[in-house]
């Protein structure tokens, strides 16, 4: 058996309060709500019961300083022998659990101290799926709502696993209805007990006599549901929703499982993303580059117009602000970028050869990058950027 105070983690000159706060820890760790079928977890939550029920009570932690184990249990009625239930933890220190509201409620959603009480059935399974969003609906945040197939609880017998819970149920032979057995063994410091959940019943204290028929007295059923899934703006691929409880649901009033939801990002016709920009190849003839022009470009939200300046080179990143993806984390808004591309011409007619021909030596089609300055940039990829 461990020492009180190293399962607790203090000095043996801790203050009740030190005391206190070291048992809460370890409580809110190894609670059986969130350790559901966790055996040791279970083992490690009684124990540290144990502890606390000695050295918080004066009288006990002098015996206990004095004596030992030997000092507080069994013989002589010395009190301190043992938790046996999970449910006498929580009457026992009701000061840490509250009574009705207590920290579990608030960190457990408000199951308490009650909810612990003999384990129901079994938990279900998480679910995984995939959800392909287009950039518009990533970009405004969506609403979806998804078929998904899973285990539901039985409608019949509303998870119960029996139709009538008055003649359903039988009570467990091997453990009498406690849900647990006890093994009791006789040593020189007196009597110790070890408590486990009945194998028989797997704790419930009590086995199915006439199963539902519809789920054949699992609790659930395979089936399907809706799910409305609430999309934020500016969610990434392989992002994850968490939705709880939308999972499997559990065997026979076991808690569900979650589903979690892996963020697909569908390609786009236009645009391809880069972080919280987007970015369009604009493709312009040669006239329009070397006079200038008006064009039209796709955007999130509809078409917008966009000056071409006289002179734009092929390579060429246009920024229009804020008209890319939202951070999902921050009021920043990416930008939609459209990068010029000058088409040449592939075929020519004999008259357009010729128009072409005459050109050909003019002054200023002559290529003269330096002219350009700093504007070089746009073949290294830079982001140089006007309008
Ligand atoms: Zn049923
Ligand atoms: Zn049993």
């Amino acid at each position: 058996m461990r020492d009180y105070y190293e399962i607790l983690g203090v000095e043996k000159n801790a203050s009740p309060e030190q005391l206190k706060k070291a048992y809460r820890k370890l409580a809110l760790m190894y609670h059986p709500d969130r350790n559901s079928g966790d055996a040791e977890a279970e083992e490690k939550f009684k124990e540290a019961a144990e502890a606390y029920e000695v050295l918080s009570d004066p009288s006990k932690r002098q015996r206990y300083d004095q004596f030992g184990h030997a000092g507080v249990r069994g013989g002589g009625g010395a009190g301190g022998a043992g938790f046996q239930d999970i449910n006498d933890i929580f009457s026992a220190f009701s000061d840490i659990f509250g009574s009705g509201g207590s920290i579990f409620d608030e960190m457990f959603g408000g199951r308490g101290a009650g909810g612990a009480r003999r384990r129901q059935g079994r938990p279900g399974n998480d679910l995984r799926i995939k959800l392909p969003l287009s950039l518009e609906d990533i970009a405004e945040g969506t609403e979806k709502k998804i078929k998904v197939r899973k285990f539901i609880t039985c409608e019949v017998c509303d998870g119960k696993g029996v139709e009538d819970p008055e003649t359903g149920y039988e009570t467990c032979s091997t453990c009498k209805g406690a849900g647990e057995v006890r093994q009791v063994s006789r040593t020189v410091f007196g009597q110790f007990v070890n408590v486990q959940a009945c194998p028989t019943c797997r704790g419930e204290g009590k086995i199915i006599r006439e199963p539902c028929e519809n789920c054949s007295g699992e609790g659930r059923t395979k089936g399907e549901e809706t799910i409305n899934i609430t999309v934020p703006a500016g969610v990434l691929e392989g992002h994850y929703l968490t939705l709880r409880g939308a999972g499997n649901a559990g065997q026979r009033g076991g808690s569900s499982g979650d589903l979690r939801v892996e963020i697909i990002e569908k390609q786009h016709e236009h645009f391809t993303r880069e972080g919280l920009d987007i970015f369009y190849e604009l493709h312009i003839s040669f006239p329009d580059a070397a006079l200038g022009t008006e064009v039209e470009v796709p955007t999130l939200k509809g078409r917008a117009r966009l000056q071409i300046d006289a002179g734009v080179q092929s390579g060429k990143i246009l920024r229009m602000r804020e008209r890319g993806i939202p951070d999902i984390e921050s009021s920043r808004i990416g930008d939609q970028m459209v990068r010029v591309r000058v088409w040449t011409p592939t075929t020519l007619t004999d008259e357009e050869r010729e128009g072409l021909e005459g050109l050909r030596d003019a002054e200023s089609f002559q290529p003269d990058p330096d002219s350009l300055g700093d504007r070089r940039g746009f073949f290294s990829r830079v982001k140089d950027v006007f309008s």
